[in-house]
């Protein structure tokens, strides 16, 4: 009998990676994969709501804030749409700030329920400056919400989040912060960068799956959803329903995604084990090696300033000529390597090598530089691998 032939089967010859550098998700730890795979226990027993109860401190420990931290059964963009669905009010003037794709999507949400937008947006190489935010302020004293991507990840560069929050707060306005990709890879937390409301998940620089998310939620900011007429209740939008979730004595609103949150206990703990400080050395050492040998191999950073490249993943300059799904597709297929491309504005402009969770380790910026250069290489571009990976064999020596 003939074989079935399918569309997945025709194209056997695509192998699964070998090795994946993206920008998120990452290839998870298999300490919590394992985790995933445990007994989904029934959400009402009493062990299961202990269980979460604690997951919501340990949490909010990693996050080195005080009250249990806010879980959303969904990945980070449903919940980024359900903070501005909750937090901006019809009588709310929102300042959105846009250093990238996440920051200027997040002006569309805001557009649904706020009563005015104030947008500050740059080149999506740069970043955004505290002096402009606090010019804007002074133009606008009735700003009320101010929204930041701390790191945007389609341009691998970083906000000044600590910075851009003194303002917000001396100005008593209200500031959301997506940490997404960043939080778990460089020091960055809720209350140093004075958020009200403070979005990370497991799926990047923890090295977990993505499916959940768990925020800091300041009581500031609970005060504004609860005199939000429009705030949504019973609904994927809603942060109220899940407030008191945490309470090992309250009823979940809907049933909380056990497997996903079994992940999550193991991303974190794994990051509490290692120690914070050393899981964003880790980051860091890994991006400056990366940088150093994409630089050594004559191509170009994204970032304007390297000050402002992410520790998280690094942008590179797609050079003349050349097709950024051309570069992808070699050092996929020459080395079962793979990278992210851009997104939206950045798409073909730039190639991300992502150093998020397990691939955060600095032998992998060798692995980078060189399926980076031999991919160039494959496309007939003269490029010196080794001096490549000589540079960022020297950055790690250094340490
Ligand atoms: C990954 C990411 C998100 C979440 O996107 P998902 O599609 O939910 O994974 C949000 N913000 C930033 C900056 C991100 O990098």
């Amino acid at each position: 009998m003939a074989k079935k032939t399918t569309a997945r089967s025709k194209d056997a010859s695509l192998k699964e990676p070998l090795i994946t550098l993206s920008a998120g998700p990452v290839a998870a730890y298999p300490r919590i994969l394992q985790a995933m795979a445990r007994p989904v226990q029934y959400d009402y027993d009493p062990w299961f709501q202990q269980f979460y109860e604690d997951l919501t401190k340990k949490a909010a420990k990693a996050m080195r804030t005080r009250a249990p931290a806010l879980i959303l059964q969904c990945e980070p963009a449903p919940a980024i749409e359900a903070t501005a669905a909750s937090l901006i009010s019809p009588n709310d003037v929102v300042l959105n700030l846009a250093s990238g794709v996440y920051g200027k999507g997040f002006g569309y949400w805001s557009a649904r329920y706020h009563k005015e937008m104030v947008e500050i947006e740059v080149p999506f190489n740069e970043s955004i400056d505290a002096a402009v935010v606090k010019a804007a302020f002074k133009k606008r004293p009735d700003i009320k919400v101010v929204s930041l991507v701390h790191h945007d990840t389609p341009s691998g560069t970083i906000n000044p989040a600590r910075e851009i929050g003194r303002i917000v707060r001396d100005h008593d306005a209200l500031l959301i912060v997506d940490a997404v990709s960043s939080f778990g890879g460089m020091d960055i937390h809720p209350d140093d960068c004075f958020a009200d409301v403070f979005i990370t998940g497991p799926g990047k620089c923890l090295g977990g799956a993505p499916g959940v998310t768990f925020m800091a939620v300041s009581d500031r900011a609970w005060r504004h959803i609860k005199k939000n007429p429009k705030a949504p209740f019973a609904s994927i939008l809603s942060l109220s329903d899940w407030k008191d979730a945490w309470r090992k004595d309250k009823p979940f609103p809907f049933t909380p995604s056990v497997a996903d949150i079994n992940g999550l206990d193991a991303a974190l703990d794994i990051y509490l084990e290692e120690g914070a400080e050393n899981v964003w050395r880790r980051h860091a050492l890994t991006a400056k090696a990366t940088r150093a040998g994409i630089k050594a191999m004559g191509l170009a950073l994204w970032a304007k300033t390297e000050a402002i490249a992410s520790p998280t993943c690094t942008a590179v300059k797609v050079p003349d000529g050349i097709k950024d799904s051309d570069i992808i597709a070699a050092a996929r297929a020459e080395l079962g390597v793979v990278f992210s491309s851009g997104r939206d504005q950045t798409k073909g402009k730039l190639i991300r090598i992502g150093h998020m969770g397990p691939v955060a380790e600095p032998v992998y910026a060798t692995v980078a530089v060189t399926a980076f250069g031999t991919a160039l290489r494959k496309l007939g571009k003269k490029i010196d691998v080794g001096a490549g990976v000589e540079a960022a064999l020297a950055v790690i020596a250094k340490g």
